[in-house]
């Protein structure tokens, strides 16, 4: 190759580290030979999705010839009367990820910065860099606050500029599993100038344990026009395969962020899916119930092993091993167990360990036990 295409890519893009997403399980199967393997590693519903959403797909199928309804009509519907907001509010997206990357889009340029915290979610500096705009990382919590790596509010709103145009906020975090009380967001929220969109990803919301105290932002959002809340359909609702999540916001700003999405970007699969799955509240609450246990089982086990973790409203732990958490993750794979280091979340010494069922769990503890005792 007698051109560098490197020099030639924008500035942004050169210097963004990829995603790195969860070990899939069939990758092991390839690398190791393994046939029993246990993945809690992307914080998947270990329950799949409501039955009622495979056979809403199901029936879909012979569609797939046509396009998506481009507005998602009927999702949209469901979610405007389950949520009690109107449809102009809503904005669909390919995962919340995209819709992540559409606030980008509509409120970045090169000039212009967007606030998030130390060890925060992976996709938020992506979302920025790929659009030439500046990311500014607050400090987040020392490790011996009562919220350990957690968002620090004093230490985002001192992040703010003229510059600043988006903040991201994740509650609650991942891979922390840590949250904002509703006091301190709000307190946040009041104190961050109109002009600074504020994007609240709640990716884990339908797990927040209601004790946790932990903001109700769709209340919020006639106070806070500049407030932008996510949600999706990946994680409790079980349908991380096919891509579906979504934003609130003021209509003005959902017309903003609609006006740079694909035409069909969620696919006909998915708006099926996830109009189904939102009708089906026994599924979801057994997966609720589910979690609680699981993290409880894990809590318990650690507390055996003499390991420490962070506090996690979510569907994950993340676990302070006392070592390197990517040779743990290493030793856990020859035994046919997925968990995820996060050193390249700045968190080194821990392991984030996904919920999943009983089986799962005492097969990873077992395994972790395994390897803490090597
Ligand atoms: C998993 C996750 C998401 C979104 O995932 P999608 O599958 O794109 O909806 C968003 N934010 C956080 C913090 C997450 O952990």
């Amino acid at each position: 190759m007698t051109c560098d295409y490197f020099a030639l890519a924008a500035p942004g893009v050169r210097s963004l580290q990829p995603y790195q997403p969860g070990k899939p399980e069939s990758e092991l199967r390839r690398e190791y030979g393994l046939s029993d393997i246990v993945k809690l590693a992307s914080n998947e519903n270990p329950l799949g999705p409501s039955p009622r959403a495979l056979v809403a797909v199901r029936e879909a199928l012979s569609d797939m010839a046509r396009y998506p309804d481009g507005n998602g009509f009927e999702l949209k519907t469901a979610l405007a009367a389950k949520l009690g907001v109107s449809t102009a509010m809503l904005t669909l997206g390919n995962g919340s990820n995209d819709v992540l990357e559409l606030a980008a889009r509509a409120f970045l340029t090169p000039e212009y910065e967007a606030v998030f915290s130390e060890h925060a979610f992976a996709v938020y500096p992506i979302a920025t860099q790929a659009v030439g705009a500046t990311a500014r990382v607050a400090k987040a919590n020392p490790p011996d606050h009562a919220m350990p790596y957690g968002h620090d509010p004093a230490a985002l709103l001192a992040s703010i500029n003229d510059r600043t145009r988006l903040m991201f906020i994740a509650n609650p975090n991942n891979p922390t599993g840590t949250w904002l009380k509703t006091a301190e967001l709000q307190g946040l929220l009041s104190d961050i100038p109109e002009s600074v969109i504020v994007v609240v990803d709640e990716a884990y919301g339908e797990y927040v344990d209601p004790a946790a105290d932990c903001a109700d932002t769709l209340r919020w959002l006639d106070r806070f026009p500049n407030l932008i809340v996510t949600r999706t359909f990946s994680k409790a609702y079980g349908l991380a395969g096919l891509r579906v999540g979504y934003a609130i916001s003021h209509p003005v700003v959902a017309d903003l962020l609609n006006r740079v999405r694909q035409p069909f970007n969620v696919n006909s699969l998915a708006l099926v899916a996830a109009t189904a799955a939102l009708d089906d509240v026994d599924h979801l609450q057994r997966i609720q119930a589910l979690n609680r246990a699981g993290m409880q089982q894990l809590q318990e086990a650690c507390r055996r092993l003499g390991l420490s973790w962070l506090p996690s409203v979510g569907n994950f732990l993340c676990v302070d091993v006392g070592r390197s958490g990517r040779e743990v993750f290493l030793a856990l794979l020859k035994r046919g167990v997925i968990a995820r280091p996060v050193d390249n979340y700045g968190l080194p010494r821990f392991l984030r360990i996904s919920i999943g069922t009983e089986a799962e769990n005492t097969r990873l503890i077992e395994a972790l036990t395994a390897v803490l005792q090597e």
